[in-house]
């Protein structure tokens, strides 16, 4: 924990420092909890289709913004620009979908339950809702919860990664030029002080929250226990297992796709390689040859990180996997694709979330062993089968206890009108993020029933 101050943002792919933000003490954060619940109290009276005209403003800035919010984000986060535009057109379609909300919102009505009554559902805002993200997707996380908390008629509050912090400040400039009216959406800065003070705050209802898992067990806790609700995103470890029938050449695209894109920072990286029976030997082949080829890759987001990868590949070795490529040794905060085969399920490169580029293999004999070895983990975000065979891709869909599944899709990422979170110790809550899960989530339920005399 850090004390209220001002901090430094440095961009991981030079180590040059481009900006600096003042952390939120709790005083601040009760000013600002304060300043937003006066504005709900008038914004949930404002008619949804008024309410989403903001959104559809605010899509046009977005777009007519969108290589600038990329390039910042770059700056920042270290990905590639081009992961970066895909990303910024990721958080632009979770604006579309908000901007449905009319539609989204309504509920259910039957006439004559009893005699002579009648009886319908509605949907009404909660008050001021929090968010805290996490450092990897700098501008779509943050939007898969204000666009659908706004357009629901709350307030929010964005307590966006430190690292990372610059991307969110310029998409909520931008959200208030669409003309938001003042006072309903604010971004504060810090780090478990500046958390700890929402958690607590009387006049926060909700908290959505994106990041590692003992950091989303630790909101999910607190705030349950402060009486909000919670939804609490947490880490991963993802499988992806490889038949003997798959498209090798595809299968393999696919794989570095998932394991290096974004330097492996990425809540749905596969980072775990099973090929069952035969499949290891010419998928391995053909996967190492392509992996020394040669493709750009981006930093890591600090060199404590990148070290920590580093740390990883050591043990790797030292517990006895055979490293197949090495990442190392680390330049700043770069490191390179690392491949381990003859991985066994104890070992901590196994196990453990890494969040770099290092792919760990596990040779299994069976698609019943694959699916026993990946419902082991105690991670349940996401996963993916490669194969020819819609009879193996439907019995690993529906047997595998995962949130998301990929079949022949490397990083199985739901559109923004779908859900999106894992099970296990990846996942604390029930609603999940986006999709009709999100109006749920920002929304409160009340059933009126009726009869007039
Ligand atoms: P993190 O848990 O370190 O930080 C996330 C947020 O929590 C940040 O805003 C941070 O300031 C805050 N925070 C950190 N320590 C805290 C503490 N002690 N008390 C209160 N708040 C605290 O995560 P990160 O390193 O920014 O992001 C990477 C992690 O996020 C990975 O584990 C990744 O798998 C996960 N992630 C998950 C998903 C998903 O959908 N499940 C999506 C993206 C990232």
């Amino acid at each position: 924990m850090v004390t209220a101050g001002t901090y430094p943002i440095t961009n991981p792919a030079t180590g040059e420092m481009i900006g600096e933000i003042p952390y939120a003490t709790g005083a601040d954060i009760d000013r600002v909890a304060q300043v937003a619940h006066a504005a709900y109290l008038k914004w949930r009276d404002v008619p949804v289709v008024d309410r989403v005209q903001v959104l559809y403003r605010y899509k046009g800035l977005l777009e007519a913004h969108s290589d600038e919010l990329a390039r910042i984000l770059t700056s920042e986060n270290g990905k590639l620009l081009d992961d970066a535009r895909a990303e910024v057109r990721r958080g632009i379609q979770m604006v579309e979908v908000a901007c449905g909300m009319p539609s989204l919102m309504m509920g259910d009505s039957l006439n004559d339950v009893a005699s002579g009554i009648d009886c319908k559902t509605i949907r009404q805002p909660i008050g001021v809702c929090a968010g805290i993200t996490p450092f990897n997707f700098p501008a779509m996380v943050p939007m898969w919860m204000f666009p659908f908390s706004l357009a629901c008629g709350n307030a929010f509050l964005l307590k966006p990664s430190e690292k990372v912090p610059l991307t969110a400040i310029r998409a909520i400039e931008l959200l208030n030029e669409a003309g938001l009216p003042a006072g309903l959406m604010h971004v504060v800065h810090g780090d478990k002080t500046a958390v700890d003070a929402l958690l607590r705050h009387p006049l926060v209802r909700a908290v959505s929250f994106v990041g590692s898992t003992p950091i989303a067990k630790y909101i999910y806790a607190t705030a349950a226990a402060e009486g909000k609700r919670v939804q609490a995103l947490g880490g991963a470890k993802n499988h992806m297992v490889v038949m003997p029938d798959a498209d090798m050449p595809k299968t393999v695209e696919a794989i570095i796709g998932s394991a290096f894109g974004a330097a492996g920072e990425r809540c749905l990286a596969n980072s775990v390689l099973v090929p069952v029976g035969d499949a290891a030997g010419p998928l391995l082949d053909l996967l190492v040859r392509t992996t020394q080829a040669g493709f750009e890759m981006g930093p890591l987001i600090t060199a404590d990180h990148a070290q920590r990868v580093c740390g990883y590949i050591e043990k790797g070795v030292a517990e006895g996997a055979v490293p197949l490529c090495d990442g190392r040794p680390r330049k700043g905060c770069f490191v390179g694709p690392t491949i381990f085969d003859r991985v066994t399920p104890e070992m901590s490169i196994a196990r453990e979330e890494i969040f770099g580029p290092v792919l760990s293999v596990i040779r299994v004999p069976s698609l019943q062993d694959a699916i026993e070895l990946v419902n082991r983990s105690a991670f349940g975000n996401a996963t993916s089968i490669f194969t020819g065979s819609g009879k193996a891709a439907r019995e690993y869909s529906s047997r595998i206890e995962a949130g998301m599944v990929g079949v022949n899709i490397g990083v199985a990422a739901p559109m923004a009108f779908f859900p999106f979170a894992g099970w296990k110790n990846s996942f604390f809550g029930d609603l999940h993020a986006h999709g009709k899960d999100a109006v749920s989530f920002y929304t409160e339920q009340k059933v009126i029933m009726s009869r007039w005399f």
